[in-house]
């Protein structure tokens, strides 16, 4: 069996890796993030999961989204329509915000999955693929449509009582986009990609020598690229497989991470003092902070909804600033303990970042749909601008941070201990069909 050096990407440990049996996946002995997972015709069942997906985005644009009907009136939108419609309402950011997280990121990952995909699937690869490939790599953290379907759904339930509201074929179509690209993505991880990329170059990457067991990268003068993964001596300077610059680690990580952070911090206090929409019922104003807004949806008795906004809003915001925080304040303090707590808080802020974009979500649908002249509109507050740059910069911030320094932090005696409790990889290949 051909197997390849790779260097665990959250922790550095060097790991001598075999192909992967289709349905088992490659767990690191040391910290225990995945590194990878194969599945049967990876690529087959990817590019029809992307042909699909990118066929129900185009079929989600052009038909009605969402209805809204009160006295007699209605606001009728469609995705195509809804963007220019918050553009000129006056809100230009909603809309930037709106088509570029929504449509603009996913239809652009899913056209460059196809570009790579269908030639693989042919036995090709084109002198774009690499690019291609950084990109879908880059893009993959950016992509918000499932986010945006709950966000619609509370939107839904926010309006409820003050009209009748018509669900429409394109908001289905949408369903089913996000559906078809969470299952591209989740076919093929970007290991494989990779590897697939390279068994149609037909090139080689298999170790001649074997690594010593329980080393870092690092400790061999090694570092493994960022993008791709492969493994290079120090000195070089550039990926061989995706020309993308090596860096054995994130350059001036905690620089950046603090200082995104800090941006963040700062720009939460007026996001959750001001007001994040207005509602104008015949020409009285309710503004609503977000915190109003959890109230008022637990007063009307809509619990699970109230308990999604409170802790897509409220609970993971700050649950990830404090992470984030603590992550890089005992790197530079050189704290060696609690490891394990750190790598999986690391995880966590990874995981949950995006979803917090829901109440900008929520404010983009409906201030698209509910404008109905003197009857009734809804309007965004300052604290919609300030609250999606706390997404924004929160995420950057959890993407500037480099797990890897976690472990530098260790003594080379704590290090020994860590690394004997390991087992070698072989044995945690989880062989459970999926
Ligand atoms: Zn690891
Ligand atoms: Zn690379």
């Amino acid at each position: 069996m051909s197997t390849e050096n790779i260097a665990c990407h959250c922790c550095d440990l060097l790991i001598e890796m075999p192909a992967l049996e289709p349905g088992s996946k490659a767990i690191c002995p040391r910290c225990g993030h995945q590194i990878s997972s194969a599945t049967h015709n990876p690529i087959d069942k990817a590019s029809a999961f992307a042909f699909s997906a990118l066929l129900f985005l185009f079929l989600s644009l052009p038909f009605p989204f969402l209805a809204f009907q009160s006295q007699g009136r209605e606001q009728q939108v469609s995705l195509i329509t809804s963007s220019y419609d918050l553009f000129t309402l006056g809100f230009p950011l909603l809309a930037i915000l709106l088509s570029v997280f929504i449509l603009l990121i996913p239809a652009l990952l899913l056209s460059a999955y196809l570009c790579v995909l269908i030639p693989l699937r042919l036995g090709k690869v084109h002198k774009l693929s690499f690019l291609l490939t950084r990109l879908i790599v880059s893009l993959h953290p950016w992509g918000m449509a499932e986010v945006f379907l709950i966000g619609v759904l509370v939107s839904l339930v926010k309006i409820a009582g003050m009209a009748d509201i018509v669900i429409g074929m394109s908001f289905w179509a949408y369903v089913l986009f996000s559906l078809s690209l969470i299952a591209t993505i989740t076919t093929i991880d970007k290991m494989q990609l990779w590897k697939a990329l390279d068994t149609a170059n037909r090139i080689q990457r298999s170790s001649s020598k074997h690594p010593p067991r329980s080393a870092t990268a690092l400790q061999h003068n090694l570092q493994s690229c960022h993008c791709c993964g492969l493994i290079h001596p120090l000195e070089t300077k550039s990926c061989q497989r995706c020309h993308k610059n090596l860096h054995s680690r994130i350059p001036f990580s905690l620089q950046k991470t603090w200082a995104y952070l800090i941006t963040g911090i700062i720009l939460y206090i007026p996001a959750n003092l001001y007001p994040i929409m207005h509602t104008r019922l015949l020409g009285s104003d309710e503004p609503s902070t977000i915190l109003g807004g959890v109230v008022l949806l637990w007063q009307h008795g809509s619990y699970p909804i109230a308990l999604i906004v409170f802790i897509a809003s409220i609970l993971v915001p700050i649950a990830k600033m404090l992470a984030l925080f603590w992550l890089a304040y005992s790197v530079q303090a050189d704290h060696q303990h609690r490891i394990e707590e750190r790598v999986w808080m690391y995880r966590m802020t990874e995981l949950i970042g995006r979803w917090s974009m829901i109440d900008v979500f929520v404010v983009a649908v409906l201030v698209a749909l509910v404008q109905l002249g003197g009857l009734v509109n809804i309007v965004p507050g300052i604290a919609v601008t300030a609250f999606a740059s706390v997404v924004i910069f929160t995420m950057l911030s959890a993407l500037s941070f480099d797990p890897r320094l976690i472990w530098d932090n260790l003594t080379s005696q704590e290090k020994s201990a860590v690394q004997q409790g390991t087992e070698p990889l072989n044995d945690l290949l989880d062989d459970a069909r999926q």
